[in-house]
């Protein structure tokens, strides 16, 4: 078992100090923290793992291949993992890449942008970068959302970003996601849904007509392109795609249909500011069909992201 990991250590606080909360999540909290040897400043990701049900061997042996997974990742736009600490009363902690920015989540204006479409473009463009690398190692994210998208650090001029809360976090909340739809499904894909859902309780509503049965044909790395699209709609516009603001009150099941037949708009107001470029890439990723939808990688070919080379600093 994982526990007895030779890379798993146990005594966290011979090693680290904890400095100041810096987050928290369904089922983690997250805080500043110190190598007391070199002085390195680091998040630490902390999961009582005792609140849920550890016993299972799914969850054991699952638990052992995220622990891989989270060591292989590397890419510059990927919070990194550097060390695992577990001890015996059940608390893990994930040792990870400080990024002191905020989250994504905080640049999102409501109800208008709070960056432009430039520096849209400039963030959007990383994420697309690191969720292609992923991919092409075969791994899918499946929790992509403004709130796992960090900055590195500060400041308006400078946008670097490192998406987190990989692996286990998603394992546990996708049986969670199952029994009480837990958090705000607002970038979650319509297969998703429906591969959680009953079959048929959704289907055949479609305005966009896939040409199957969504249930039947399960979720992978293509729900990781539509959890974009619904990002890259929210960064531009300031709006969630499928939660119209005149329908504030929108109940999840209400929610869920609209995402399932891919219900949005492109309202005036907002998007006539926005260049048509843009809205054709938001297209094409919240595309209900999964085999028509773009794939990241062609999503890093689009027109939006390659013909203008402009930086966003030179933006006016
Ligand atoms: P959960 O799986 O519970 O959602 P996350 O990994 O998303 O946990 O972390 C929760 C929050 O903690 C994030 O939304 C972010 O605000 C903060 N956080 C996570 N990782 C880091 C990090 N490496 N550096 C700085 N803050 C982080
Ligand atoms: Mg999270």
């Amino acid at each position: 078992y994982i526990w007895e990991r030779k890379d798993i250590k146990d005594d966290i606080l011979k090693d680290y100090d904890f400095m100041k909360e810096l987050g928290s999540g369904n089922f983690s909290v997250v805080y500043e923290g110190v190598n007391k040897n070199t002085g390195k400043r680091v998040a630490i990701k902390h999961l009582n793992l005792s609140k849920i049900n550890t016993h299972t061997t799914k969850f054991k042996s699952q638990l052992n291949r995220e622990i891989e997974i989270l060591k292989f990742i590397k890419h510059e736009n990927v919070v990194q993992i550097y060390d695992i600490f577990y001890s015996k009363d059940q608390q893990l902690f994930f040792i990870l890449e400080l990024a002191n920015g905020g989250e994504l989540y905080n640049k999102i204006g409501f109800n208008e942008p709070l960056l432009n479409e430039n520096q849209s473009r400039f963030v959007f463009k990383q994420i697309l970068n690191a969720v292609s690398y992923l991919h092409s190692e075969g791994i899918a994210h499946r929790d992509l959302k403004p709130e796992n998208i960090l900055f590195e650090s500060y400041g308006d001029d400078y946008l670097k970003i490192k998406i987190t809360d990989f692996g286990l976090a998603r394992f546990i909340h996708e049986g969670e996601l199952a029994k009480t739809l837990c958090g705000s499904p607002l970038y979650v894909a319509p297969e998703v849904i429906l591969s959680i859902h009953q079959k048929n309780k959704y289907g055949n509503r479609s305005s966009q007509s896939p040409s199957k049965d969504l249930s039947s044909v399960g979720y992978g790395k293509s729900c990781d392109a539509w959890s974009l699209g619904a990002i890259l709609y929210i960064v531009l516009s300031g709006t969630p795609p499928f939660d119209d603001d005149d329908d504030a009150e929108m109940s999840t099941p209400q929610l869920f249909e609209k995402i399932v037949s891919g219900n949005y708009k492109f309202p005036e107001k907002t998007w006539s500011l926005i260049s048509s470029s843009a809205a054709d890439l938001v297209k094409g990723l919240l595309t209900v069909d999964p085999e028509k939808r773009l794939t990241v990688e062609q999503a890093l070919h689009h027109p939006w992201i390659t013909e203008i080379n402009s930086s966003y600093k030179n933006d006016r």
